[in-house]
């Protein structure tokens, strides 16, 4: 079937035809292309499932309206996939790594990771874009012949968005191009911009929602100001969130837009001919520099007003404070952990790991409701 499904793809391409596979061989799909199976293989695991409850920016509870990972992820695969049908790129390869690229991420966003990496530190560390890529090897247990969810190299290639030098050297094949100096593949750039985009537009758009951010700070960003004064221009006395929104799109777009146009006359311009000279490239997708500066202006904004924000940094910290001690009384205590994360082994580094992969599958609700089960005093 992959054939008939990658036939239009440019040269460039990933196809699964010419791919080096899944580490555990299986017989083809006679419905689906490899990489619409990966797909549907994240889609179907426990991983995915958690991510509805797993922090963005905005604690899950904290209302109904913000994004969580879940949403944030599809947001991501939408994005990606109309990068990858307008450059004739595998749009399947791009939706099965959009909606893989935040399984391994902790509760509490980064705060949760930034807090397990410190407890960690004396057993390997903990990252996230790492765990992603656990989570898929060897932490789903859905099938009978294998650990994991047995994706196609270029799914995982894509799932490891970014790895230390020392961990490269521990993942043979996969880690390689982080310390060959080599690229991904095109659609593991367009997931990895796409994850961008999502990003800063939908964080504007639920800072303004919590009331953290305002219309008249956001004045100071061009992209932002520049799009509004057109929605006002267009749609005289629109205010309120129909205002916030068609501002929104129309940023979504134009970045969309520049990526598009820019990764076209860089793929051009490279020469390319096969996903080989793909790696061998320097990156190729990208926007251009006007762009990329609009787009490095709106992140500052977002990280002075709100990622810093005091109501947010009241959240990390107790974000922090959770995660720190659920690992310390885990790893003193590895008796009080459900019996699938405890190890006969008595090698702490093990026990470490398994905690951390009991944390890191954790959502923020799980997360405080076994911090009170183990806490409070008044609670069973
Ligand atoms: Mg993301």
């Amino acid at each position: 079937m992959s054939q008939i499904f990658e036939a239009a793809l440019a040269p460039y391409a990933a196809r699964s035809t010419t791919s080096p596979g899944r580490g555990f061989a299986e017989s083809a799909s006679d419905t689906r292309s490899e990489f619409q199976r990966d797909r549907d293989r994240i889609i179907h695991s426990t991983a995915f499932r958690r991510l509805e409850y797993k922090t963005q920016v905005f604690v899950n509870h904290e209302g109904d309206l913000f994004r969580t990972r879940l949403t944030h992820s599809i947001e991501v695969a939408q994005i990606a996939r109309s990068l990858a049908r307008n450059l004739q790129l595998n749009e399947d390869l791009v939706e099965a790594i959009s909606l893989a690229h935040d399984l391994g991420h902790t509760p509490f966003g980064h705060a949760g990771q930034d807090a397990l990496n410190a407890c960690m530190k004396d057993y390997d560390g903990f990252e996230h874009n790492l765990q992603s890529l656990r989570v898929v090897d060897k932490l789903e247990q859905r099938y009978g012949a294998f650990d994991g969810l047995n994706l196609m190299f270029e799914t995982r290639e894509g799932i490891l968005k970014h790895c230390s030098l020392p961990h490269a050297q521990q993942l043979g094949d996969i880690g390689l191009r982080f310390i060959e100096k080599k690229q991904p593949s095109l659609e593991a750039q367009i997931a990895n911009l796409a994850d961008e985009i999502a990003y800063n537009n939908h964080d504007i758009d639920d800072g303004l929602r919590s009331g953290l951010i305002s219309v008249e700070q956001l004045q100071e960003v061009a992209l932002y100001e520049r799009h509004r004064a057109e929605v006002e221009t267009l749609f005289p006395g629109i205010s309120g969130r129909r205002a916030i929104n068609e501002t929104v799109r129309r940023m979504i777009n134009a970045l969309v837009v520049d990526l598009i146009d820019t990764s076209r006359a860089n793929i051009q311009a490279a020469g390319v001919k096969s996903l080989n000279d793909v790696r061998n490239a320097p990156p190729l997708v990208a926007f251009s520099e006007g762009m990329k500066q609009e787009a490095q202006a709106l992140k500052r904004f977002l990280r002075h007003n709100l990622y810093q924000h005091y109501l947010v940094n009241r959240m990390t910290s107790k974000a922090r404070r959770i995660v720190t001690d659920l690992f310390g009384i885990f790893i003193s205590g590895p008796q009080l952990l459900p019996p699938d994360y405890q190890t006969a082994s008595g090698d702490v580094s093990v026990q470490a790991r398994k905690v951390a992969d009991y944390i890191a599958g954790m959502t923020d609700r799980y997360a405080m409701r076994e911090y009170r089960r183990l806490f409070a005093v008044d609670e069973i």
